[in-house]
Protein backbone atom coordinates (compact mmCIF):
# COMPACT_ATOMS: atom_id res chain seq x y z
CA UNK A 1 0.00 0.00 0.00
CA UNK A 2 1.09 3.86 -0.55
CA UNK A 3 -0.09 6.84 0.04
CA UNK A 4 -0.47 9.89 -1.99
CA UNK A 5 2.35 12.31 -1.29
CA UNK A 6 0.71 15.47 -2.35
CA UNK A 7 -2.63 14.20 -0.97
CA UNK A 8 -0.85 13.62 1.93
CA UNK A 9 0.80 16.41 3.11
CA UNK A 10 -1.61 18.60 2.32
CA UNK A 11 -4.19 16.52 4.54
CA UNK A 12 -5.14 18.23 7.97
CA UNK A 13 -4.92 14.81 9.70
CA UNK A 14 -1.40 14.47 8.86
CA UNK A 15 0.23 14.12 12.09
CA UNK A 16 -2.24 11.59 13.22
CA UNK A 17 -1.82 9.60 9.63
CA UNK A 18 1.75 9.90 9.74
CA UNK A 19 2.41 8.44 13.57
CA UNK A 20 1.06 5.45 11.62
CA UNK A 21 3.04 5.31 8.35
CA UNK A 22 6.23 6.81 8.83
CA UNK A 23 8.75 6.05 5.61
CA UNK A 24 6.02 5.99 3.15
CA UNK A 25 6.62 9.43 2.16
CA UNK A 26 9.86 7.91 0.40
CA UNK A 27 8.01 6.87 -2.24
CA UNK A 28 10.06 3.45 -2.87
CA UNK A 29 13.37 5.48 -3.05
CA UNK A 30 14.52 4.44 0.48
CA UNK A 31 14.79 7.05 3.18
CA UNK A 32 13.40 9.83 3.05
CA UNK A 33 15.54 12.83 1.75
CA UNK A 34 16.26 16.51 3.48
CA UNK A 35 18.04 18.96 1.80
CA UNK A 36 19.35 21.87 3.73
CA UNK A 37 20.58 25.05 2.00
CA UNK A 38 22.92 27.09 3.62
CA UNK A 39 24.90 25.67 7.34
CA UNK A 40 24.53 28.71 9.16
CA UNK A 41 22.05 29.49 12.27
CA UNK A 42 19.06 28.05 10.90
CA UNK A 43 20.32 25.03 8.43
CA UNK A 44 23.05 23.82 10.55
CA UNK A 45 20.79 23.57 13.48
CA UNK A 46 17.90 22.40 10.92
CA UNK A 47 20.24 19.35 9.62
CA UNK A 48 21.56 18.49 13.43
CA UNK A 49 18.34 17.99 15.04
CA UNK A 50 16.80 15.95 11.90
CA UNK A 51 19.37 13.94 11.89
CA UNK A 52 20.30 13.55 15.37
CA UNK A 53 16.76 13.07 16.53
CA UNK A 54 15.53 10.39 13.65
CA UNK A 55 18.54 8.15 14.11
CA UNK A 56 19.26 7.42 10.64
CA UNK A 57 15.74 7.05 9.46
CA UNK A 58 15.61 10.15 7.53
CA UNK A 59 19.04 11.10 4.95
CA UNK A 60 20.25 14.40 5.56
CA UNK A 61 22.06 16.12 2.63
CA UNK A 62 23.84 20.06 3.94
CA UNK A 63 24.77 22.40 1.22
CA UNK A 64 27.27 25.12 2.27
CA UNK A 65 30.03 26.68 0.12
CA UNK A 66 32.39 27.74 3.11
CA UNK A 67 34.41 24.80 4.77
CA UNK A 68 34.61 27.36 7.97
CA UNK A 69 31.31 29.37 9.30
CA UNK A 70 32.39 32.96 10.73
CA UNK A 71 29.48 33.68 13.29
CA UNK A 72 28.16 37.22 12.29
CA UNK A 73 27.36 36.93 16.05
CA UNK A 74 30.37 38.60 18.65
CA UNK A 75 32.05 39.78 15.18
CA UNK A 76 31.55 42.89 16.54
CA UNK A 77 32.94 41.73 19.57
CA UNK A 78 35.92 41.46 17.17
CA UNK A 79 36.04 44.64 16.02
CA UNK A 80 36.21 45.87 19.61
CA UNK A 81 39.24 43.53 20.02
CA UNK A 82 37.23 41.24 22.82
CA UNK A 83 37.47 38.59 20.37
CA UNK A 84 39.66 36.57 17.75
CA UNK A 85 38.72 35.95 14.09
CA UNK A 86 39.69 32.37 14.77
CA UNK A 87 36.95 32.45 17.94
CA UNK A 88 34.37 32.54 15.60
CA UNK A 89 35.37 30.18 13.41
CA UNK A 90 33.32 26.90 12.99
CA UNK A 91 33.44 23.88 10.75
CA UNK A 92 30.96 21.00 10.17
CA UNK A 93 33.06 18.11 11.13
CA UNK A 94 31.48 16.87 13.43
CA UNK A 95 27.87 16.85 11.70
CA UNK A 96 29.09 14.15 9.72
CA UNK A 97 31.21 12.23 11.52
CA UNK A 98 28.41 12.30 14.82
CA UNK A 99 25.12 12.30 13.09
CA UNK A 100 25.76 11.36 9.24
CA UNK A 101 25.19 14.40 7.39
CA UNK A 102 26.40 14.20 3.73
CA UNK A 103 27.82 17.81 4.18
CA UNK A 104 28.44 18.81 0.84
CA UNK A 105 30.74 22.40 0.13
CA UNK A 106 29.19 23.67 -2.66
CA UNK A 107 26.79 26.57 -3.83
CA UNK A 108 23.30 25.53 -4.54
CA UNK A 109 22.02 27.61 -7.97
CA UNK A 110 19.01 26.14 -8.81
CA UNK A 111 15.53 24.67 -7.18
CA UNK A 112 13.34 22.78 -9.31
CA UNK A 113 10.03 22.32 -6.99
CA UNK A 114 8.07 20.32 -9.69
CA UNK A 115 10.63 18.12 -10.09
CA UNK A 116 11.87 18.15 -6.08
CA UNK A 117 15.68 18.87 -6.94
CA UNK A 118 18.43 21.13 -6.09
CA UNK A 119 21.55 22.00 -8.79
CA UNK A 120 25.18 22.54 -7.67
CA UNK A 121 27.05 24.62 -8.93
CA UNK A 122 29.67 22.01 -9.55
CA UNK A 123 26.94 20.40 -11.71
CA UNK A 124 25.14 17.79 -9.41
CA UNK A 125 21.67 17.65 -9.12
CA UNK A 126 20.22 16.02 -6.01
CA UNK A 127 16.58 15.11 -5.40
CA UNK A 128 14.60 16.09 -1.94
CA UNK A 129 11.39 14.80 -0.47
CA UNK A 130 11.60 18.38 2.09
CA UNK A 131 13.74 21.14 1.09
CA UNK A 132 14.89 23.72 3.69
CA UNK A 133 16.74 27.19 2.56
CA UNK A 134 18.20 29.35 5.63
CA UNK A 135 20.56 31.32 3.33
CA UNK A 136 20.69 34.52 5.02
CA UNK A 137 20.78 37.75 3.27
CA UNK A 138 21.48 39.44 0.16
CA UNK A 139 21.72 43.20 -0.58
CA UNK A 140 19.02 45.68 -2.36
CA UNK A 141 20.97 46.46 -5.21
CA UNK A 142 21.07 50.52 -5.74
CA UNK A 143 20.02 50.86 -2.22
CA UNK A 144 22.81 53.32 -1.35
CA UNK A 145 23.64 55.65 -4.07
CA UNK A 146 27.20 55.69 -5.42
CA UNK A 147 27.52 52.32 -3.70
CA UNK A 148 27.46 48.21 -4.68
CA UNK A 149 28.80 45.31 -4.32
CA UNK A 150 31.95 46.06 -6.67
CA UNK A 151 32.98 48.51 -4.27
CA UNK A 152 32.50 46.09 -0.99
CA UNK A 153 36.54 46.06 -0.52
CA UNK A 154 36.90 49.69 -0.12
CA UNK A 155 33.73 50.68 1.76
CA UNK A 156 32.84 47.00 3.43
CA UNK A 157 29.47 46.47 4.82
CA UNK A 158 30.79 43.74 7.07
CA UNK A 159 27.31 41.98 7.24
CA UNK A 160 28.64 38.56 6.59
CA UNK A 161 31.16 36.73 8.57
CA UNK A 162 34.69 36.49 8.04
CA UNK A 163 36.75 38.41 5.45
CA UNK A 164 34.73 41.19 5.40
CA UNK A 165 34.95 41.97 9.15
CA UNK A 166 38.36 41.27 9.46
CA UNK A 167 38.64 43.90 6.16
CA UNK A 168 36.60 46.77 8.38
CA UNK A 169 38.89 46.28 11.11
CA UNK A 170 42.31 46.75 9.36
CA UNK A 171 40.70 49.89 7.63
CA UNK A 172 39.61 51.31 11.58
CA UNK A 173 43.15 50.62 12.58
CA UNK A 174 44.46 52.17 9.33
CA UNK A 175 42.54 55.32 9.99
CA UNK A 176 44.37 58.66 10.42
CA UNK A 177 44.79 60.42 13.43
CA UNK A 178 41.79 62.08 13.83
CA UNK A 179 40.02 60.57 10.77
CA UNK A 180 36.61 60.02 10.73
CA UNK A 181 34.67 56.61 10.74
CA UNK A 182 31.09 56.93 8.73
CA UNK A 183 28.23 53.78 9.05
CA UNK A 184 25.34 53.87 6.54
CA UNK A 185 22.97 52.18 8.31
CA UNK A 186 20.16 49.88 6.98
CA UNK A 187 16.35 50.60 6.73
CA UNK A 188 14.20 47.99 8.18
CA UNK A 189 13.77 44.67 8.22
CA UNK A 190 17.25 43.85 8.06
CA UNK A 191 19.68 40.97 9.78
CA UNK A 192 19.82 41.69 13.78
CA UNK A 193 18.44 45.09 14.97
CA UNK A 194 21.00 46.12 16.69
CA UNK A 195 24.02 45.20 15.26
CA UNK A 196 24.85 47.99 13.29
CA UNK A 197 25.13 50.27 16.78
CA UNK A 198 26.64 47.65 18.54
CA UNK A 199 28.77 48.00 16.04
CA UNK A 200 29.42 51.62 16.54
CA UNK A 201 30.08 51.04 20.39
CA UNK A 202 32.87 48.41 19.56
CA UNK A 203 34.50 50.67 17.01
CA UNK A 204 34.38 53.70 19.22
CA UNK A 205 35.55 51.26 21.99
CA UNK A 206 38.49 50.84 19.87
CA UNK A 207 39.62 54.21 18.74
CA UNK A 208 39.16 55.40 22.27
CA UNK A 209 42.34 53.21 22.72
CA UNK A 210 44.18 54.44 19.18
CA UNK A 211 42.93 57.25 18.40
CA UNK A 212 40.75 58.88 20.97
CA UNK A 213 40.28 62.04 18.55
CA UNK A 214 38.61 60.20 15.96
CA UNK A 215 35.12 60.72 14.85
CA UNK A 216 32.51 58.39 14.10
CA UNK A 217 28.82 59.67 11.99
CA UNK A 218 26.21 57.16 11.64
CA UNK A 219 23.61 58.34 8.84
CA UNK A 220 20.55 56.94 9.41
CA UNK A 221 17.40 56.32 7.23
CA UNK A 222 15.39 55.29 10.51
CA UNK A 223 14.24 57.90 12.99
CA UNK A 224 14.57 55.30 16.14
CA UNK A 225 16.70 51.91 16.48
CA UNK A 226 16.71 48.89 18.56
CA UNK A 227 18.07 49.52 22.48
CA UNK A 228 18.35 52.95 21.57
CA UNK A 229 18.43 54.45 24.73
CA UNK A 230 20.27 51.84 26.40
CA UNK A 231 23.04 52.98 23.56
CA UNK A 232 22.56 56.17 23.71
CA UNK A 233 23.46 56.23 27.19
CA UNK A 234 26.35 53.91 27.00
CA UNK A 235 27.65 56.56 24.35
CA UNK A 236 27.24 59.03 26.54
CA UNK A 237 29.18 57.25 29.44
CA UNK A 238 31.77 55.90 27.69
CA UNK A 239 32.50 57.59 24.29
CA UNK A 240 31.46 61.36 25.06
CA UNK A 241 31.43 63.60 21.97
CA UNK A 242 32.81 60.86 19.67
CA UNK A 243 29.59 59.31 18.09
CA UNK A 244 26.86 61.56 15.70
CA UNK A 245 24.61 60.22 14.75
CA UNK A 246 22.01 61.28 12.52
CA UNK A 247 18.54 59.92 12.25
CA UNK A 248 15.67 60.22 9.47
CA UNK A 249 14.53 63.58 10.75
CA UNK A 250 18.00 65.44 10.20
CA UNK A 251 18.45 63.85 6.47
CA UNK A 252 20.21 60.44 7.40
CA UNK A 253 18.13 58.97 5.38
CA UNK A 254 19.37 61.00 2.19
CA UNK A 255 22.26 59.38 1.47
CA UNK A 256 24.91 59.14 -1.17
CA UNK A 257 28.91 57.56 -1.07
CA UNK A 258 31.93 58.17 -3.65
CA UNK A 259 34.09 55.22 -2.65
CA UNK A 260 36.89 56.51 -5.40
CA UNK A 261 36.75 59.86 -3.50
CA UNK A 262 36.46 58.37 0.03
CA UNK A 263 33.47 60.67 0.55
CA UNK A 264 29.65 60.67 2.14
CA UNK A 265 27.33 62.91 1.58
CA UNK A 266 24.90 63.15 3.82
CA UNK A 267 21.75 65.35 3.64
CA UNK A 268 23.40 67.40 1.04
CA UNK A 269 27.19 67.76 3.03
CA UNK A 270 30.22 66.01 2.19
CA UNK A 271 32.15 65.07 4.14
CA UNK A 272 35.73 63.45 3.24
CA UNK A 273 36.14 59.88 5.78
CA UNK A 274 38.86 57.46 6.68
CA UNK A 275 36.73 54.12 6.77
CA UNK A 276 32.79 53.62 5.55
CA UNK A 277 30.63 51.00 6.35
CA UNK A 278 27.66 50.69 4.27
CA UNK A 279 25.15 48.56 5.24
CA UNK A 280 22.57 48.62 2.27
CA UNK A 281 18.90 47.18 2.69
CA UNK A 282 18.44 43.34 2.82
CA UNK A 283 16.43 40.79 0.83
CA UNK A 284 16.74 37.10 1.61
CA UNK A 285 19.48 35.27 0.23
CA UNK A 286 19.31 34.89 -3.79
CA UNK A 287 18.61 30.46 -3.87
CA UNK A 288 15.35 31.64 -2.41
CA UNK A 289 14.16 33.94 -4.81
CA UNK A 290 15.62 31.11 -7.32
CA UNK A 291 13.23 28.47 -5.91
CA UNK A 292 10.39 31.47 -6.18
CA UNK A 293 9.22 31.47 -2.83
CA UNK A 294 9.81 35.36 -1.90
CA UNK A 295 7.62 37.68 -2.26
CA UNK A 296 10.15 39.64 -4.27
CA UNK A 297 12.46 40.63 -1.10
CA UNK A 298 11.02 37.98 1.95
CA UNK A 299 10.20 34.18 1.71
CA UNK A 300 6.83 34.29 3.23
CA UNK A 301 6.36 31.45 5.96
CA UNK A 302 3.40 29.61 7.62
CA UNK A 303 4.00 30.26 11.58
CA UNK A 304 3.29 27.13 13.18
CA UNK A 305 6.30 25.22 10.79
CA UNK A 306 8.39 28.00 9.22
CA UNK A 307 7.21 26.28 5.52
CA UNK A 308 6.72 28.20 2.63
CA UNK A 309 3.45 30.05 1.76
CA UNK A 310 4.29 28.23 -1.63
CA UNK A 311 5.17 24.87 -1.38
CA UNK A 312 4.42 23.14 1.79
CA UNK A 313 7.81 20.97 1.03
CA UNK A 314 10.21 23.77 1.14
CA UNK A 315 10.94 25.45 4.78
CA UNK A 316 12.27 28.71 5.15
CA UNK A 317 14.46 29.74 8.26
CA UNK A 318 16.47 32.40 9.98
CA UNK A 319 16.76 35.88 7.75
CA UNK A 320 15.38 34.89 4.57
CA UNK A 321 11.48 34.20 6.34
CA UNK A 322 9.19 36.63 6.52
CA UNK A 323 7.94 35.19 9.42
CA UNK A 324 6.58 37.80 11.99
CA UNK A 325 7.23 39.51 15.16
CA UNK A 326 10.98 38.02 15.41
CA UNK A 327 13.96 39.45 14.60
CA UNK A 328 16.36 38.56 12.27
CA UNK A 329 19.12 37.22 14.29
CA UNK A 330 20.89 34.19 15.03
CA UNK A 331 19.26 32.80 17.79
CA UNK A 332 15.53 33.48 15.83
CA UNK A 333 17.27 31.25 13.29
CA UNK A 334 18.15 28.69 15.81
CA UNK A 335 14.96 28.45 17.10
CA UNK A 336 13.02 28.48 14.60
CA UNK A 337 15.48 25.60 13.20
CA UNK A 338 14.47 23.16 16.02
CA UNK A 339 10.57 23.88 15.35
CA UNK A 340 10.77 23.09 11.79
CA UNK A 341 12.97 20.44 12.41
CA UNK A 342 10.52 18.70 14.44
CA UNK A 343 7.98 19.38 11.80
CA UNK A 344 10.16 18.08 9.14
CA UNK A 345 10.85 14.62 11.21
CA UNK A 346 7.01 14.39 11.94
CA UNK A 347 6.44 14.42 8.37
CA UNK A 348 8.61 12.14 7.10
CA UNK A 349 8.93 9.36 9.97
CA UNK A 350 5.94 9.47 11.78
CA UNK A 351 7.48 11.09 14.95
CA UNK A 352 5.48 13.16 17.31
CA UNK A 353 5.30 16.96 16.51
CA UNK A 354 5.06 18.75 19.34
CA UNK A 355 3.07 22.90 19.08
CA UNK A 356 5.92 25.59 18.31
CA UNK A 357 6.90 28.06 20.50
CA UNK A 358 9.75 30.23 19.53
CA UNK A 359 12.26 32.86 21.18
CA UNK A 360 14.98 34.99 21.45
CA UNK A 361 17.08 37.40 22.99
CA UNK A 362 19.93 39.66 21.38
CA UNK A 363 22.61 40.62 23.46
CA UNK A 364 24.98 43.90 22.75
CA UNK A 365 28.15 45.00 24.21
CA UNK A 366 28.62 48.67 24.84
CA UNK A 367 31.74 48.62 26.49
CA UNK A 368 33.70 46.35 28.43
CA UNK A 369 31.44 43.98 30.65
CA UNK A 370 28.68 46.40 29.73
CA UNK A 371 25.75 44.23 28.28
CA UNK A 372 22.37 44.91 27.36
CA UNK A 373 19.83 42.67 26.01
CA UNK A 374 16.23 42.45 24.34
CA UNK A 375 14.11 39.51 23.65
CA UNK A 376 10.80 37.98 23.74
CA UNK A 377 9.21 34.30 23.66
CA UNK A 378 6.46 33.75 20.70
CA UNK A 379 3.79 31.70 19.32
CA UNK A 380 2.11 31.01 15.90
CA UNK A 381 -1.16 32.46 15.13
CA UNK A 382 -2.76 32.35 11.65
CA UNK A 383 -1.18 35.72 10.18
CA UNK A 384 2.30 35.25 12.03
CA UNK A 385 4.37 34.22 14.71
CA UNK A 386 3.86 36.79 17.13
CA UNK A 387 5.64 38.03 20.56
CA UNK A 388 3.77 36.86 23.40
CA UNK A 389 5.66 38.64 26.25
CA UNK A 390 9.18 40.56 25.87
CA UNK A 391 12.05 42.55 28.23
CA UNK A 392 14.51 44.93 27.66
CA UNK A 393 17.97 45.78 29.85
CA UNK A 394 17.10 49.57 31.55
CA UNK A 395 18.98 52.67 31.82
CA UNK A 396 21.32 53.59 34.87
CA UNK A 397 21.52 49.45 35.53
CA UNK A 398 24.45 48.63 38.06
CA UNK A 399 28.04 47.95 37.04
CA UNK A 400 27.02 44.10 38.43
CA UNK A 401 24.03 43.64 36.39
CA UNK A 402 25.43 44.69 32.99
CA UNK A 403 28.64 42.70 33.56
CA UNK A 404 26.55 39.61 34.49
CA UNK A 405 24.22 40.24 31.30
CA UNK A 406 27.53 40.07 29.12
CA UNK A 407 28.39 37.05 30.83
CA UNK A 408 24.99 35.44 29.94
CA UNK A 409 25.62 36.38 26.11
CA UNK A 410 29.14 34.42 26.43
CA UNK A 411 27.41 31.44 28.02
CA UNK A 412 24.81 32.26 24.92
CA UNK A 413 27.30 31.92 22.17
CA UNK A 414 29.26 28.59 23.44
CA UNK A 415 25.44 26.96 23.81
CA UNK A 416 24.36 27.89 20.50
CA UNK A 417 27.50 27.38 18.29
CA UNK A 418 27.49 23.56 19.84
CA UNK A 419 23.80 23.23 19.32
CA UNK A 420 24.56 24.47 15.62
CA UNK A 421 28.03 22.55 15.04
CA UNK A 422 28.75 19.93 18.21
P1 LIG B 1 23.43 32.62 8.06
O1 LIG B 1 23.80 32.30 9.45
O2 LIG B 1 24.05 33.81 7.42
O3 LIG B 1 23.72 31.36 7.18
C1 LIG B 1 23.50 31.37 5.80
C2 LIG B 1 24.45 30.37 5.17
O4 LIG B 1 23.94 30.04 3.89
C3 LIG B 1 25.84 30.94 4.94
O5 LIG B 1 26.80 30.11 5.57
C4 LIG B 1 26.00 30.97 3.42
O6 LIG B 1 27.31 30.64 3.00
C5 LIG B 1 25.00 29.89 3.00
N1 LIG B 1 24.45 30.08 1.66
C6 LIG B 1 23.90 31.17 1.12
N2 LIG B 1 23.49 30.94 -0.13
C7 LIG B 1 23.77 29.64 -0.39
C8 LIG B 1 23.60 28.82 -1.53
N3 LIG B 1 23.05 29.26 -2.66
N4 LIG B 1 24.02 27.52 -1.45
C9 LIG B 1 24.57 27.03 -0.31
N5 LIG B 1 24.77 27.79 0.79
C10 LIG B 1 24.37 29.07 0.75
N6 LIG B 1 22.34 37.25 15.95
C11 LIG B 1 22.18 36.93 17.25
O7 LIG B 1 21.35 36.09 17.57
N7 LIG B 1 22.93 37.52 18.23
C12 LIG B 1 23.89 38.43 17.95
O8 LIG B 1 24.57 38.93 18.85
C13 LIG B 1 24.07 38.81 16.59
N8 LIG B 1 25.00 39.72 16.26
C14 LIG B 1 25.17 40.05 14.95
C15 LIG B 1 26.09 41.05 14.64
C16 LIG B 1 26.29 41.42 13.32
C17 LIG B 1 27.28 42.47 12.99
C18 LIG B 1 25.55 40.78 12.29
C19 LIG B 1 25.79 41.13 10.86
C20 LIG B 1 24.62 39.80 12.60
C21 LIG B 1 24.40 39.45 13.93
N9 LIG B 1 23.44 38.50 14.28
C22 LIG B 1 23.26 38.17 15.60
C23 LIG B 1 22.52 37.98 13.25
C24 LIG B 1 22.86 36.57 12.79
O9 LIG B 1 24.18 36.49 12.32
C25 LIG B 1 21.91 36.16 11.68
O10 LIG B 1 20.60 36.54 11.99
C26 LIG B 1 21.94 34.64 11.50
O11 LIG B 1 23.24 34.26 11.12
C27 LIG B 1 20.90 34.20 10.51
O12 LIG B 1 20.99 32.81 10.29
P2 LIG B 1 20.66 32.23 8.83
O13 LIG B 1 20.75 30.78 8.94
O14 LIG B 1 19.43 32.89 8.32
O15 LIG B 1 21.85 32.82 7.92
Amino acid sequence: MRLNRRLFIGSGAAAAISLHAPALLAEGHGKPRVIVIGGGAGGATAARYIAKDSDGAVDVTLIEPSKTYYTCFFSNLYLGGFKEMSDLGHGYGALASNYGINVVHDLAIGVDRAAKTVTLAGGTTLPYDKLILSPGIDFVDGAVEGWSLADQDVMPHAYKGGTQVELLKAQVMAMPEGGVFAMIAPPNPYRCPPGPYERISMIAHTLKATNPTAKIIVADPKDKFSKQALFQEGWNNHYSGMIDWIGADFGGGVVSVDPAAMTVTIDGEETAVSACNVIPAMKAGRIAEIAAVTDGNWAPVNPADMSSRADPDVYVLGDSADQGDMPKSGYSANSQAKVCANAVRGALTGSTVFPAKYSNTCWSLIDANDGVKVGATYEPTDEKIASVDSFISQTGESSDLRRATYEESEGWYAGITADMFS
